[in-house]
């Protein structure tokens, strides 16, 4: 029989029975197992792979590739599972390949500044690894995340707006192609001209153009000076401005994060934050020497005053610093905590910064008028914020919220902004790819899909929406 006479389960299980010698223990069908790859932190329903296999090489990866690719069954690379988007969610079944095992640094450069690690080493173990050589991953989303998923995502955090996002640090790319097949791009240089950019072609891709298994990434110097400060507003158009002036003035802010009076009143109770207000607050950390620290502090306190924003509060001290942006972190912890039972659904808009004002003001009328909690917690030097609408059981509530999101997209992209700033497409915004992208760009698409992945078996059903299937999501605001 060939693949081609089977059904997609029968082709699944015949890929399974060729694999199970070679990965023995690795390869598990056990249900807890199944149901820990069918979802990752979003609300989106479970869809269980048949079978996950722990890789632990690139060659290994190459070679699960090889039988699916023959039998036409589906595989779900699969990093932390911590994608908010329904990404990693086997919505054809199939093989969930998870890469947490390839977990090692490879080498590491401290001249060049750089090294290369295996996809699923993570942001936080590769820090620690780095602790002794003064130089760290600047790259941090929420989640304990790999950094394969991260690129696989087009990851950010709160450090992009001094640091870049992934993308900026990312160098080069082992990549295993759907038919097997193992590609190096890019090379250990800030820059190369030497054709297509491959690597960048990977960052984003969510796991349906090939499997990453290597990563070069750049490092940074740990700065010499570091300090936190809080600041907080009466209202959320002046913390709104003082960001957007910050980013206009060109300081070097090492991170700006606004969080809106529910959000800071949800952080207040999580993480037992004494001494603040529930209003919008900026959490700001100043990075450099000690005379560029003083300039930048200097420039910041002019802006905060001149929007009528209160004296600083400082956390110098690496532990209450390190507790501080725990704290901020655990903003989603702190949302689904503070309506206990909820469901807590993400909205990751952005826009340009001369922009936010008209956007964040905008949304929390749009929240307001929705009757959803939703509190606002923004990386706003990047003009990037999130909204957790937070709903109780009930269809109705969650039409109510895909309404809520869908309003606050279309303000974002009538603003010349994106559906999405970091955490990605997967199913929960694909119906906005036709929002965002021309019929043309769309069309480029889906022909390096088929390029690369002909027989549809990389991460099926994600990110690109099938052809004329989806008529515009979004309406202007
Ligand atoms: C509390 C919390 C806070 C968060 N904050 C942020 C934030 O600030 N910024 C941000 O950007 N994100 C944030 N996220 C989202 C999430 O952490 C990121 O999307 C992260 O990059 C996902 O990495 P992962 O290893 O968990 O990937 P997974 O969830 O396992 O996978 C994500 C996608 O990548 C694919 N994939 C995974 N590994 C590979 C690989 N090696 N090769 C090819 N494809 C692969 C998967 O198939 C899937 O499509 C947050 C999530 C949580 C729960």
């Amino acid at each position: 029989m060939t693949s081609q006479t089977l059904t997609v389960p029968q082709r699944i299980d015949a890929a399974i029975a060729e694999l199970a010698p070679h990965f023995a223990e690795r390869l598990s069908r056990n249900p807890s197992v199944c149901e820990q790859h069918a979802h990752g932190e979003g609300y989106h329903a479970r869809h269980f792979p048949h079978a996950v296999i722990f890789a632990q090489s690139t060659q290994e990866v190459s070679q699960i590739l090889r039988v699916c690719n023959a039998w036409r069954a589906p595989v779900v690379p699969f990093g932390a599972g911590t994608s908010l988007e329904g990404q990693v969610n086997a919505i054809e079944g199939g093989i969930s390949i998870d890469l947490s095992r390839m977990d090692k640094v490879l080498e590491v450069n401290a001249g060049d500044m750089d090294c290369r690690v295996q996809a699923g080493v993570t942001r936080q173990a590769l820090n620690a690894y780095l602790r002794d050589e003064g130089l760290f991953f600047p790259v941090d989303p929420g989640g304990e995340a790999t950094i394969g998923g991260m690129c696989a995502t087009r990851a950010s955090g709160t450090g992009a707006v001094r640091y870049g996002t992934i993308r900026e640090n990312v160098l080069g790319l082992t990549v295993v192609l759907a038919d097997g097949r193992v590609m190096q791009v890019g090379r250990r240089v800030r820059k190369s001209a030497m054709g297509y950019d491959l690597t960048h072609l990977m960052i984003g891709s969510e796991g349906t153009l090939g499997i990453i298994t290597e990563v070069q990434v750049r490092l940074h110097g740990v700065p010499e000076t570091l300090a936190a400060a809080v600041c907080q507003f009466d209202t959320l158009a002046d913390c709104v401005n003082t960001a957007v002036q910050v980013m206009q003035m060109g300081v070097p802010i090492g991170r700006m994060e606004l969080l809106d009076d529910v959000q800071m009143d949800a952080c207040i109770r999580f993480s037992k934050l004494e001494g603040f207000r529930p209003v919008p607050t900026m959490f700001f950390e100043f990075a450099g020497g000690p005379e560029a620290v003083r300039e930048q502090v200097a420039l910041v306190e002019d802006i905060v005053a001149e929007n009528h924003g209160s004296a600083f509060t400082w956390s110098t001290r690496e532990q209450e610093r390190a507790e501080l942006w725990k704290a901020r972190h655990a903003v989603y912890w702190a949302c689904l905590a503070y309506r206990p039972g909820y469901t807590g659904i993400s909205t990751d808009a952005i826009v340009p910064i001369s922009a936010l004002t008209d956007m964040i003001l905008g949304a929390k009328k749009d929240i307001e008028d929705s009757g959803i909690t939703a509190p606002i917690v923004g990386h706003i030097g990047d003009g990037n914020f999130h909204t957790v609408m937070l709903v109780p059981e009930g269809e109705d509530w969650l039409a109510k919220a895909h309404a809520l999101d869908r309003r606050i997209i279309a303000r974002a992209l009538s603003l010349g902004g994106s559906a999405s700033g970091e955490h990605g497409v997967g199913l929960a915004k694909m119906e906005f790819m036709p929002d965002e992208h021309d019929a043309v760009a769309l069309d480029v698409m889906r022909a390096i899909k088929h390029a690369l992945d002909p027989n549809g078996i990389l991460n099926p059903g994600k990110l690109l929406p099938a052809v004329a299937a989806h008529p515009k999501a979004c309406q202007p605001a």
